[in-house]
C-alpha cells in the first residue's frame, strides 16, 4: 500500500539566530571605528588583531544597547553576565578564539508578538548574548588570484538574539525576522541592513509527523541575506526533511548553507565535522554587571515601539491595520508621519491624508531612489504645507504631486514652488468655461456619440480640458461645467 506523501502530514518546527551589529561608534574591546567601507584593514589596532600581550576593554555603550534592547523585547536582565572564550581557528578570527557569552548571557527570556494571517502569536527567546564579530575573508581580489582577510569587522560588536523553537512555518520565520527588525530600528541599536550582513539571520529547522511528541532532527541554515532568502530556504529544507523522512532516511545533523542562485540549501559541515568550542570563562574580562541605575536610565529611553504605535495608528487616528503597518514596517516613515501630522494639525482626517501621501507617493520616490526618509529633502513641516495648499485650493491633486516631487528631489519653500512654477489651481468659472468650450467643440464625434448614450466619455472630456488647462484645473469646476454643457445626469 503507497501512502500519499504530503508536507501537511508534517509539524516544521523552526528557531531562529539573529546576529544584530550595535551602532556603537567604535569596537566592543577597542576604539577602532566600526564604520563599513574602509580600506581593508585600515580599522584595526593590536587589540582587534589580536596581537599577544594586549587587553580587551569592555565598551560601556555595547552594555547599554544590550540592557536596552533586552527591556524591549521584555527579557530578564542579568545583574552579572560573564564573556567566554569560544576557541576555534579560522584565518579571518586572528585571536583563534571569539569572545562571547555561553553560559551566563546578558539577557534571560522575553519574546514578541508577531501576526500571520490575521491571527497573533507570541515567539519567545531564549537568551540575547554580546560577542565580537570576525573579519571577512575576502578571495580573488590580488593579481596572482590569493585571498586575504579584511579585520575591519573584527570586533565590532554583535547581539546575538536565540527564539525558542517556536515558529510553525517559513512566514512564521519571516514575520519573527521583520517584527525583531522593526523593533531594533525602533530602538537605534541596529541599522536592520541585511545585505551589508549586520542584521543576519540563522535557522534551525526540523519537521515532525503531527501528533508526535519529540522534536526531529534540525539542520541549521545559514547564507540567507534577505527576508526572501530565508523563505525560500526553509520551505526547500521542509521539502527535503519531508523527503528523507518519508524514504526512511535520516536527517542529519548539520549546517548547510542556501544558495539563493540554485534555490536550494547544501552540507557546509556535518555534527561530526562540528566544532568542540572548549568554551572558558574570558580571563581577561571581568564578569559584566548591570546595576539598577543603568536599567533605570535604558528603561527611560526607551521609545515606542513598533506593535504600540501601529495600535495608536489604528486606535486614536483610525487608520486600516494595513498603512499603520507600513508606517511602522521600516525605518523612519513613521517618524516622519507623526512630525508631518503635528504640524499639520488635527485629527483622524488629516492623519489618512498624511497616510496616503507617505505610502503612495513619497514612498515611490523613495523607493526609486533609494533614500530613506531622513535623506529626503522634503521635511515633515513641508509636506504639511502642500497639504495645506491643497485643502485651501491653491492647487490641485495634480500639482500638489508634482510639488511634493520637487521638493523631495530639491527642497525648498512649498508657497513659493507655487508661484514659480505656476502651479496655482484655475478656479475661475470664466477660464475653465473657455477651456470646456473649445474642447467640445474640437471633438464634435466625442460630444454625438456621448450625448447619444452609446458611451460614456466623461473621463476623456476631463482629460482634454485638464490638458488644455496645463493639469492646473480645479477638478470639482471642470466636472460641474462639463455636465452642464454635455447635459444629462
Ligand atoms: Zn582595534
Amino acid at each position: 500500500m503507497t501512502r500519499t506523501v504530503a508536507a501537511s502530514d508534517y509539524q516544521v518546527v523552526i528557531g531562529l539566530e539573529v546576529h544584530a551589529q550595535l551602532l556603537t561608534l567604535t569596537k566592543i574591546f577597542c576604539g577602532c571605528s566600526t564604520g563599513f567601507g574602509g580600506a581593508p584593514n585600515s580599522h584595526v589596532c593590536p587589540i582587534c588583531l589580536g596581537l599577544p600581550g594586549v587587553l580587551p576593554a569592555l565598551n560601556a555603550r555595547v552594555v547599554e544597547l544590550a540592557v536596552k534592547t533586552g527591556l524591549a523585547l521584555g527579557c530578564a536582565i542579568q545583574p552579572v553576565s560573564v564573556f567566554s572564550r569560544k576557541n576555534y581557528f579560522y584565518p579571518d578570527l586572528p585571536k583563534g578564539y571569539q569572545i562571547s557569552q555561553y553560559e551566563l548571557p546578558i539577557c534571560l527570556g522575553g519574546g514578541l508578538a508577531i501576526t500571520v494571517d490575521g491571527r497573533e502569536k507570541f515567539i519567545r527567546l531564549t537568551r540575547i548574548h554580546m560577542e565580537e564579530d570576525a573579519g571577512k575573508n575576502l578571495h580573488d581580489v590580488a593579481a596572482d588570484g590569493s585571498s586575504g582577510v579584511d579585520l575591519n569587522r573584527a570586533g565590532v560588536p554583535l547581539l546575538e538574539i536565540v527564539s525558542e523553537p517556536d515558529l510553525r512555518s517559513a512566514d512564521e520565520a519571516v514575520e519573527y525576522l521583520k517584527a525583531l527588525r522593526a523593533i531594533l530600528l525602533a530602538l537605534g541599536v541596529n541599522d536592520g541592513n541585511l545585505e551589508e550582513g549586520s542584521f543576519r539571520c540563522d535557522a534551525n529547522v526540523s519537521v515532525m509527523r503531527k501528533g508526535a511528541t519529540q522534536y526531529g532532527t534540525r539542520a541549521e541554515l545559514k547564507n540567507m541575506n534577505s527576508f526572501r532568502y530565508l523563505k525560500q530556504a526553509v520551505e526547500y529544507e521542509v521539502r527535503r526533511q519531508v523527503a528523507l523522512v518519508e524514504t526512511g532516511q535520516p536527517v542529519v545533523q548539520e549546517t548547510r548553507l542556501y544558495d539563493p542562485a540554485r534555490g536550494e540549501t547544501r552540507s557546509m559541515r556535518s555534527k561530526e565535522e562540528a566544532h568542540d568550542y572548549r568554551y572558558f570563562p574570558e580571563p581577561d574580562l571581568p564578569p559584566v554587571r548591570v546595576g539598577e541605575a543603568l536599567v533605570a536610565r535604558m528603561r527611560a529611553e526607551q521609545p515606542e515601539l513598533p506593535r504600540a504605535r501601529a495600535a495608536r495608528y489604528q486606535g486614536s487616528l483610525g487608520l486600516s491595520a494595513q498603512d499603520a503597518g507600513v508606517l511602522v514596517g521600516d525605518g523612519g516613515l513613521a517618524d516622519f508621519f507623526d512630525a508631518a501630522l503635528s504640524a499639520r494639525g488635527g485629527g483622524a482626517e488629516a492623519a489618512k491624508k498624511v497616510a496616503n501621501w507617505l505610502i503612495g507617493e513619497l514612498s515611490r520616490l523613495a523607493n526609486e531612489t533609494g533614500l530613506p526618509p531622513r535623506a529626503w529633502k522634503l521635511t515633515p513641516a513641508r509636506l504639511a504645507e502642500v497639504l495645506g495648499l491643497l485643502d485651501a485650493g491653491t492647487v490641485n491633486g495634480a500639482g500638489a504631486k508634482l510639488l511634493v516631487e520637487e521638493l523631495f528631489r530639491h527642497g525648498g519653500d512649498p508657497a513659493e514652488l507655487v508661484r514659480r512654477r505656476g502651479l496655482a489651481q484655475v478656479s475661475d468659472e470664466g477660464a475653465i468655461e473657455a477651456a470646456v468650450d473649445a474642447v467640445l467643440a474640437a471633438s464634435p464625434a466625442e460630444v454625438e456619440r456621448h450625448r447619444s448614450g452609446k458611451k460614456d466619455l466623461t473621463g476623456f472630456f476631463v482629460g482634454q480640458v485638464m490638458k488644455a488647462l496645463k493639469g492646473k484645473g480645479n477638478p470639482g469646476v471642470v466636472n460641474a461645467l462639463l455636465k452642464k454643457k454635455l447635459g444629462g445626469g
